[in-house]
């Protein structure tokens, strides 16, 4: 079994539909794959009808932004109600912080780089959860930048002078809200250093007390020491271990399927989530 279950479209910051998401992963030979866009479940439609169509298990779910201090971290919601007015609340709130933050952003690269906020937003569809991917496509557009990576590299990592943060709950309050949402809870590339500072063993610790059910170890962008140390927490307080792409379509180098999870560890998720994986 080949399961992968952290993928993005353009509902959120990935370059394909969700119904190119679950038909590619099909057509590559995965037996499930989970569609995680960033604070979104606008997507969970169209992929629960491609899913239907194609021979693959789809699990619902999302990638939920959250912080810890001034530390962005990632948390996977898998199977979660998406009526939940506290999940609805969140996505409502962040996806305005969002579109605020990245108009602050232009204004601040409009000074120095030929961009408009229209070049950005002609990079979307409505109700797109938009992120610094979006003004990296405007920067490529315009010839500033010859992709997203070097954009990301240049001008709009964290420690730029045209970064700007975003609103996004404590983890602990994502993980409670997931958990109260009937989700299951895993924490995404929570040892992503190239990104900026990671969390300490006992925030991670705090997150687990709150409810989180595991940690994505096998990703990319956890360095190797990394993974020994997320691998000791993992086994000294009994959480599931995931492995995914984080796939971005044409966004980033991640293939699909580059990282899997378990058939023990699926199983898992689809025992404790509310709502029912997809099955052809
Ligand atoms: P934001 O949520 O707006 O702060 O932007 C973070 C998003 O940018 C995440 O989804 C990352 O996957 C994506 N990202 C981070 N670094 C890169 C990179 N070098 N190339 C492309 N996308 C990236
Ligand atoms: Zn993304
Ligand atoms: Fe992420
Ligand atoms: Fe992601």
């Amino acid at each position: 079994m080949r399961i992968d279950l952290h993928t993005h479209s353009t509902v959120s910051d990935g370059t394909t539909s969700p119904a190119q998401v679950v038909a590619q992963a099909a057509a590559e030979g995965l037996d499930v794959i989970a569609l995680t866009d960033h604070d979104s479940t606008l997507g969970w439609e169209e992929a629960t009808s491609e899913a239907r169509a194609q021979d693959i298990i789809l699990v619902p779910g999302a990638e939920i932004s959250a912080r810890c201090g001034g530390i962005s971290v990632h948390v996977l919601s898998y199977l979660h109600d998406p009526d939940n007015p506290a999940m609805r609340e969140h996505e409502r709130r962040v996806q305005e912080a969002r579109r605020d933050r990245a108009r602050i952003m232009v204004d601040r690269l409009a000074q120095d780089h030929p961009i408009t906020w229209d070049d950005v937003i002609e990079q979307t569809k409505p109700g797109t959860t938009i992120g610094r991917p979006h003004l990296a496509d405007a920067l490529v557009r315009a010839g500033i930048v010859t992709d997203r990576s070097e954009a990301f590299d240049t001008l709009l990592w964290t420690g730029s002078p045209y970064y700007v943060h975003h609103y996004a709950p404590e983890a602990v309050t994502a993980v409670e809200m997931i958990c109260a949402a009937g989700g299951v809870a895993v924490f995404a590339h929570p040892g992503a250093s190239a990104r900026g500072a990671v969390v300490a063993d006992t925030v991670i610790e705090d997150m687990i007390s709150a409810g989180l059910h595991g940690l994505e170890i096998h990703h990319r962008d956890n360095p190797p020491h990394e993974r020994t140390r997320l691998t000791g927490i993992a086994q000294r307080h009994g959480v599931l271990v995931t492995g995914s792409s984080d796939f971005h379509g044409d966004g980033k180098p991640n293939r699909l399927g580059e990282n899997t999870t378990t058939l023990e560890v699926f199983q898992s998720i689809e025992e404790l989530g509310v709502t029912p994986v997809v099955r052809p």
